[in-house]
């Protein structure tokens, strides 16, 4: 502990447990004391450029002043009313709104805190919507590896059974179908043999379209998630797409499925939902789901129901952020900011030991074969100015949508130059 640790941090350290971390050999985490824009400011007057959006969700950049004039007027109203029997205003407003951005007859949405359980719910929404229709055995999920969906039991049991952070929980959770992502024509058939074959176990499909994001930022093309969503529905199964990290705008389009022109049968949606200030998350189902639980039997009903769900200051951040993709055009900046990433990572292809460096609208990727000395990648990273974190085996920049050309620029030249020193290590 140095002189320089604040209080709160020094007496708060032994009480605190930290996410993905081994708290024996854990660094104390960096003191941030203030936001603004892409900037994190931290206790000792440094500031750091974020290039990972706070995992994934600041997509307007920190302390946007529309969404900081929403949610204050929100908190002087009603901050928070239980969803049984209650309504307010902006969780109203926020369900007719996304309807009517998402495609098809998505039009049911469904809210809670955070993306692991909106994904539990669009699991059991699947599994209840057959069961109200009297066939039962449909439980299991196919879902494909590469993927993840959350740390719940549930949906650590639709990620990749290696890479998900969840092989220690094998025994206990749910068999699932974890399947390669079909890559070509024969793979396609392949996956439609399957859904064909396991028809009366299978539950529903999921997917993170376009790009499997903490598995690997790994890409595949609209034309694939067009493909299998196709044989999806052909074989009469359920499509349930994750936009968590995708959605509003991430691959260059407000939700990626549009861009296959795919609708899925539920959607869930978080992370970037409220520009990255409150915790809320959304299951949205077609009409086709939400009429399967319509019955005069009150045990048809969808069975769940978080405390917190549909809490009006993360409405009321969503409803903010979502003005914002009217008033300020991020689609576009995301858009442009594939080739500029493309740009600005092409010198990391020169360096040993990286595999690939690609870009999917405002994602940009270098993976290498191995990632040695993470620790030591950090810590040069801070040094740089800069906030980026390495995981499994890349390097990524997932920077807020309204990131300036000179800030981008910086990011892009700080991982070049860092993994250009980490090459000699
Ligand atoms: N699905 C996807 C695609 C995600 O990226 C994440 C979070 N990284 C989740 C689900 C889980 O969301 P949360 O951390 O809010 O539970």
């Amino acid at each position: 502990m140095t002189a320089k640790t604040p209080d709160w941090l020094s007496q708060g350290w032994e009480h605190i447990w930290l996410p993905y971390t081994q708290m024996k050999t854990a660094d104390l985490p960096l003191p941030v004391v203030r936001s603004e824009g892409v900037r994190l400011f931290l206790d000792d007057g440094r500031s750091l450029i974020d290039g990972i959006s706070s995992w994934w969700t600041a997509c307007h950049g920190y302390n946007h002043p529309h969404i900081r004039a929403c949610v204050r007027a929100q908190l002087e109203k009603l901050p928070h009313v239980m969803f049984g029997g209650l309504a307010h205003e902006p969780v109203l407003r926020l369900a007719k709104r996304l309807s009517d951005l998402l495609p098809g007859n998505l039009s049911r949405a469904f809210f809670c805190e955070s993306g692991s359980v909106s994904v539990e719910i669009a699991m059991k929404m699947a599994i209840q919507y057959w069961l109200n229709q009297g066939l039962s055995g449909r439980s299991t999920f196919v879902s494909f590896k590469g993927g993840y969906h959350g740390d719940t039991l549930g949906t650590m049991s639709v990620c990749d059974p290696e890479e998900g952070m969840h092989s220690l929980f094998a025994e206990v959770l749910m068999p699932q179908l974890i399947i390669d992502l079909p890559a070509d024509k024969e793979d396609l058939a392949d996956f439609e043999r399957l859904l064909t074959q396991r028809r009366n176990e299978i539950a529903g499909v999921l997917l993170e379209p376009l790009v499997q994001g903490a598995g690997g930022m790994r890409f595949h093309s609209p034309e694939m998630l067009h493909d299998i969503a196709t044989i999806v529905h052909r074989s009469g199964h359920l499509l349930i797409l994750d936009e968590i990290m995708t959605g509003f705008g991430r691959t260059g389009s407000l939700f990626a499925c549009l861009q296959a022109e795919v609708v899925p049968d539920i959607i869930t949606l978080s992370k970037a939902l409220t520009g990255g200030t409150l915790p809320l998350a959304v299951a949205v189902a077609g009409t086709h789901i939400f009429d399967g639980f319509l019955f005069d039997d009150p045990a048809k009903a969808l069975m769940h129901g978080p405390t917190y769900m549909a809490n009006a200051l993360g409405c009321a951040a969503a409803n903010a952020s979502l003005d914002l993709f009217e008033t300020e055009n991020p689609l576009d900046k995301a858009k442009a900011m594939q080739d500029k990433l493309s740009e600005l990572l092409a010198p990391c292809k020169g360096i040993a030991g990286v595999r690939d460096v690609r870009a999917k609208g405002a994602i940009g990727v270098v993976e290498v074969d191995t990632l040695k000395d993470v620790q030591w990648l950090k810590t040069r990273f801070i040094e740089n100015g800069v906030w980026v974190r390495p995981f499994g085996n890349i390097v990524y920049l997932l920077p807020p949508l309204v990131i300036s050309d000179t800030d981008l620029e910086y990011l892009g030249n700080s991982v070049c130059a860092v993994m250009a020193q980490w090459e000699r290590l």
